[in-house]
């Protein structure tokens, strides 16, 4: 017979969680594992609030597993270490992102590629290797094994460098791997969101040229002054976007929601690359000629592997790079999850969980 979450581990956990997908999150006793030889487990003290979580909660993927406490965006203290632990040791600011184990034994897994393991387990509402549910890091504590831990750098702030460890390494991942930007690289970043405008910095210190696609004019002046962007475009001017025409080496579209996107292969150069990293809940249409004509290429790219992780968290660091971000407090996480649902946010929520949570405790 399983046992209810709060009895199937021997350690006590306080977190939030969905019971259905109307989504909505309340406070949720469960359990965490005993700290085993290679876990880390630690104090979770800001967690950030990703698309993927509003999505997951209201299960519109299809693959939620309720109770369901989301969050993967997570930092905090280390609290205990096991005895084969090298790589953190009690008192560290650590990170776990996207996934908490694979099968570390596949070709993927050996190329520090564990985000493409068949056997990748995600961070919540996914089976552990013993069977259990994953939880995720709305949650006063968190356990994962070494080598999902990532190690935060001194001078990077906790909140502000908390959505870096979902939404920083899926942008730059890929502009690392499909070379999109790089110096002499002209690269256009559609969607100023949580993904997008971290898209935007990382770009920038690769050295390439930014130009920044949105709907809405409204976020120029955020885009080119705040962020450093080299251009703006308006996707709904239709002289703008011929003037634009063929002028990109590649493209990086973190756009959640379905959206047209031969208006952004007609951007590209000849060669080039649209790389999608939203996750529209429909699938896109473009037609294919758009891409023979120019032997363009779309593809995708899901996160990162722990190795390349580490590297953008140092990369981030050294370049001073962070997410703008608004702070909320655990009580106030349903107003969040609503708010991001309207695009009404700058650019990316976090939760000062290590400040607010105790008090949510029934
Ligand atoms: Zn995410
Ligand atoms: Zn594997």
């Amino acid at each position: 017979m399983s046992k209810s979450p709060e009895e199937e581990h021997p350690r006590t956990a306080f977190g939030w969680a969905a019971r259905d997908k109307s989504g909505h999150l309340s406070p949720f006793h469960f359990s965490r594992r005993e700290t085993g030889e290679e876990d880390v487990r630690f104090k979770v003290l800001y967690c950030g609030i990703c698309h993927s979580d509003l999505h997951s909660v209201k299960n519109e993927w299809g693959f939620t597993i309720y109770p369901i406490v989301p969050g993967h965006e997570i930092v905090g203290e280390v609290t205990e270490v096991g005895i084969k632990v090298k790589k953190v040791k009690v008192g560290d600011k650590v990170g776990v992102g996207c996934m908490v184990g694979a099968c570390q034994a596949c070709e993927n897994c050996n190329n520090d590629l564990e985000n493409y393991c068949r056997k990748m387990i995600l961070t919540y509402s996914s089976k552990y290797h013993d069977g259990t549910v994953t939880y995720g890091g709305y949650s006063d504590t968190m356990i994962a094994n070494e080598r999902y831990i990532v190690r935060f750098p001194e001078n990077m702030p906790l909140d502000a460098g908390a959505p870096l460890l979902c939404a920083g390494i899926t942008v730059y991942s890929p502009l690392k791997h499909f070379g999109l930007a790089e110096p002499g690289k002209h690269v256009g970043i559609v969607g100023l969101g949580g993904l997008g405008h971290v898209a935007v910095k990382f770009a920038k210190a690769l050295g390439a040229k930014v130009t920044v696609i949105s709907t809405s004019p409204k976020k120029k002046s955020e885009a080119l002054e705040h962020l450093g962007a080299d251009s703006f475009l308006v996707s709904r001017d239709q002289d703008q976007m011929m003037s634009a025409m063929g002028t990109m080496d590649g493209i990086l579209d973190t756009v959640s929601a379905v959206h047209p996107v031969l208006p952004l292969l007609g951007l590209l150069k000849y060669h080039g690359k649209l790389v999608l990293v939203g996750l529209p809940d429909k699938p896109l249409e473009f037609p294919v000629f758009a891409l023979t004509m120019g032997r363009r290429t779309v593809a995708g790219s899901s996160f990162g592997g722990m190795k390349e992780t580490q590297e953008m968290i140092d990369f981030a660091a050294k370049h001073s790079i962070t997410a703008e971000i608004e702070v909320v407090a655990m009580k106030d996480v349903n107003t969040a999850m609503e708010r991001l649902a309207k695009n009404d946010v700058r650019y990316r929520f976090v939760i000062d969980i290590g400040n607010t949570i105790a008090s949510t405790k029934l």
